[in-house]
């Protein structure tokens, strides 16, 4: 199993800039020193400079032991505020040792932090690759933070038509006419639409997102009604679109392509968080 070399030359090393600097680390461990050193300046404290260290051709202080850092495997953070032999807790919070926990967590074990050694080793500032951890460890570490986030699941598809009787919506734009019991795939469209754009609604209307089903009954009854009474159309009362309603609708974007509209709706949807 391949490992890291124990030393490398300061040439070989990966300079990563971090807030404030640059830290220079053996290039497989570059992606999670840079998570570390990022979310240590964004959640633990902000880095020091003088302070930050990475590569060092050096021994062990107090033994001829190679350290990591002639590997490039390990770094120090912030070392004036943490000196080595003095316990971390007494130069971190607790809710900065609980941060800290929660960095290394992303990193399966692979990065140990001296701020856990006993006396008189504790090293609050030194954070290094655990021992005989794998390059295949690593790698597998660092695919996962630079995994893109995962894209959340489509949207369910629209029912089928089947059952449709019709007749659906009529006409476009501010003709756009309709009344209850109107079925078909313009008025699922219209129950998409309320769904998707002003899902606000269900905290008036009884909890749930309107369905999307095609049947203009009571419930679409209910979404129209609200969105008339928020859209200046009090005359509106669900069970028909008249040219007043229709007018509102397509200033709100109903039916027209979202670049297009796509000012309009926000700013309509705006208005209306705003109420
Ligand atoms: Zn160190």
């Amino acid at each position: 199993m391949t490992r890291l070399p124990a030393r490398i030359p300061r040439a070989q090393c990966v300079d990563l800039k971090v807030p404030g600097g640059v830290l220079p680390v053996a290039p497989a461990l570059a992606p999670i020193f840079l998570d570390l050193a990022v979310r240590f300046h964004e959640t633990v404290e902000p880095l020091q400079w003088p302070g930050c260290w990475g590569w060092a051709d050096r021994t062990i202080k107090g033994s001829t032991t190679i350290s990591k850092h002639a590997g490039g495997l390990a770094i120090d953070l912030c070392a004036p505020r943490h000196p080595q032999g003095v316990p971390a807790m007494r130069t971190f919070t607790r809710p900065q040792i609980t941060a800290i926990g929660s960095i290394l967590a992303r990193y399966d074990g692979l990065i140990e932090w001296g701020g856990t050694w006993d006396l008189p080793d504790t090293d609050g500032m030194h954070f290094q690759l655990r021992d005989g951890a794998t390059l295949a460890e690593i790698l597998a570490v660092t695919a996962r933070l630079t995994a893109p986030a995962p894209t959340p699941p489509p949207p369910p598809a629209a029912p089928a038509p089947a059952g449709w009787t019709g007749p659906d919506l009529r006409g476009a734009g501010p003709g756009l006419r309709g009344e209850r019991n109107a079925n078909g795939p313009r008025v699922a469209a219209l129950q998409r639409f309320f769904r998707d754009i002003y899902p606000a609604y269900r905290h008036e209307l009884g909890g749930q997102l309107i369905t999307v089903d095609g049947w203009w009954g009571d419930e679409t009854g209910r979404w129209l009604d609200k969105f008339g009474a928020r859209s200046g159309v009090p005359q509106a009362d669900g069970e028909n679109i008249g040219p007043a309603l229709a007018a509102a609708l397509h200033r709100a974007g109903f039916e027209r392509r979202l670049s297009a509209a796509r000012s309009r709706v926000l700013g309509h949807v705006t208005r209306h968080a705003r109420r």
